[in-house]
């Protein structure tokens, strides 16, 4: 057998998340998929058709670590997008780090890093596996989109302000405390004021968006300012700030992040990403498909153009690549953070269960006050469907803690649904999971995504159909069903052989499977295995 005298690698590997994108919308919006975007990935590339987030709950930052690092809350503990301290009872953003500020902030205001990420990523690990000759960086609108996959390693993460309309990045990572010359060049562009100078029209007539309900429906969200979420949003006219923060929301806020993208791979330090002897990675995450999702819901005219134009936009970033790198020479994957629910009125309207629940901390808190004669309340808070119970009041006495929390379940699975009629399938005590009669699937998801300083001790699962809320229009993500948790995985490129699987595959996996095609260790928590089908 021959011997290569060097381990083979791409020159650029980029991961792309499309936040909240659903697997179904690879088929659901296929017709109208152009040749080079979607269709391309799927067709010369490989698909894991049943790729299925493994822990609760499915939100954004759990879920950009899990892809990364192959691990679970549990052991990541990015637990939630925020959550309680169980110890010390403070709130926590999940990239928060009061240590670091932006670059370039004379004020030094608390800014964000990875530090809360308690193992290594994928990109970590390439970073050692090359004596941090592989250069790696994070882009998106979210700060935690960019942050958690490019890892505690990174060269950078750069994530969007919407106070300023800049791409920011922060001291954990700029090292002078400034901005590299390309970000200023970039950021002086002023790309999302040209962006939003335009109104968002739609791509083709109106009456060809065959796969969504019409145009004004009780199911979307409008934004500031207009009188119905009808098209076409008038943006253009709106003030700067508005404007600035509005982009978010729009197609346009991917085309900008991916501006930003390329904008990243030629301004490097050290020279072209995908450029040099060593493997690059670039951690891609488009945020406004799920701005736009929460605001519209997947029924919505808004979501299918959002994604035709999506695919238009990674069927040009495929042929950048394939100028600038190669074609052959990168490695591809894309894949979602979470999926996302339909919106439940929507449901109703058409005979499907559904519903939503509305934060019931103080109710829940009435109640226990009242039981226990308790001057402080003995709930801190519900919060990513868990209940994180008064650790400092009730620290004294096991035996009370141990009742309150008896109570609280109670009142959550029977009280609750008698008199607020949501339905609850299941409250978990996290703390005693032997003894439930839960199916497999969910209780491993809640086990997964259990972290016991930062999750709640009781885990409330309710009914599909079902979710929290304030909002009666649009939709989100957070529980085990299979729409929250079945996500696209698309492998496309350097060694990648074309097909798919329907095999059932974890979030989890795609961390080990990148670390196996990149001849490198796992991260430090990585639980998944790789998936050996699509590696030839
Ligand atoms: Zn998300
Ligand atoms: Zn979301």
């Amino acid at each position: 057998m021959e011997q290569p005298a060097t381990v083979k690698r791409p020159k650029l590997v980029v991961g792309i998340v499309v936040d909240q994108m659903r697997w179904d919308y690879l088929y659901r919006y296929y017709e109208r998929y152009g040749r080079g975007g979607f269709k391309r990935l799927m067709h010369d590339g490989y698909s894991c058709q049943q790729t299925m987030v493994n822990y609760l709950p499915t939100y954004t930052a759990p879920g950009h670590t899990c892809v990364y690092t192959g691990s679970v809350p549990s052991i990541h503990g990015i637990a939630g997008n925020d959550w309680i301290n169980n110890q010390t009872g403070k709130k926590w953003y999940c990239t928060e780090d009061t240590a670091v500020w932006l670059a370039g902030d004379e004020k030094r205001e608390p800014s964000m890093s990875p530090a809360n990420m308690l193992v290594t990523t994928v990109t970590d690990e390439l970073r050692m596996a090359t004596n941090f000759r592989s250069r790696v960086y994070g882009v998106a609108l979210k700060d935690r989109g960019a942050i958690l996959p490019a890892g505690h390693t990174a060269n950078a993460a750069y994530w969007y302000n919407e106070k300023t309309g800049n791409f920011v990045t922060s001291t954990y990572y700029a090292k002078e405390f400034q901005n590299p010359e390309w970000l200023s060049a970039f950021n002086k562009r002023n790309v999302v004021d040209s962006l939003t100078r335009q109104d968002w029209e739609l791509m083709y007539d109106i009456k060809s968006y065959a796969q969504s309900t019409k145009d004004a429906t009780p199911y979307e969200g409008a934004f500031k300012g207009e009188a119905e979420p009808v098209f076409p949003h008038k943006i253009s006219t709106m003030p700067k700030a508005d404007r600035l923060s509005i982009i978010k929301s729009l197609p346009a806020g991917n085309t900008l992040t991916m501006d930003m993208a390329r904008a990243c791979i030629e301004g490097a330090a050290g020279g072209k990403l995908g450029s040099g002897k060593d493997v690059d990675f670039l951690c891609l995450s488009l945020s406004s498909t799920d701005y736009i999702g929460h605001r519209f819901a997947p029924n919505s005219i808004e979501v299918e153009d959002a994604y035709l134009r999506l695919d238009r936009e990674i069927a040009s970033f495929l042929e950048y690549l394939d100028r600038t790198v190669g074609e052959g020479n990168y490695l591809m994957f894309l894949t979602a953070d979470h999926a996302g629910a339909h919106n439940p009125q929507f449901l109703k309207d058409h005979g499907v269960p559904a519903g939503i629940w509305a934060d019931m901390t103080r109710e829940l808190n009435g109640y226990l006050s009242e039981r226990y004669a308790s001057d402080s309340p003995l709930v801190r808070s519900i919060m990513n469907y868990q209940v994180f119970l008064n650790e400092g009041v009730l620290a004294g006495d096991k035996t009370i803690r141990e009742l309150v929390k008896t109570s609280a379940r109670d009142w959550l699975a029977n009280v609750m649904p008698a008199i607020y009629h949501v339905p609850v399938s299941y409250v978990l005590d996290m703390e005693d999971m032997g003894k439930q009669a839960v199916p497999e699937l969910i209780k491993s998801m809640a086990v997964n995504g259990y972290n016991r300083n930062r999750s709640g001790g009781l885990q409330v699962v309710l009914d599909p159909g079902w979710f929290e809320s304030e909002h009666q229009t649009g939709t989100t993500h957070g529980s085990w069903n299979p729409y929250d948790a079945h996500i696209p995985l698309l492998w496309y490129g350097w060694h990648i052989p074309k097909g798919e699987t329907h095999t059932v595959v974890n979030m989890t996996d795609i961390a080990p499977t990148m670390a196996a095609l990149l001849h490198i260790q796992m991260p430090s928590g990585c639980i998944g295995k790789p998936i050996t089908d699509l590696i030839k």
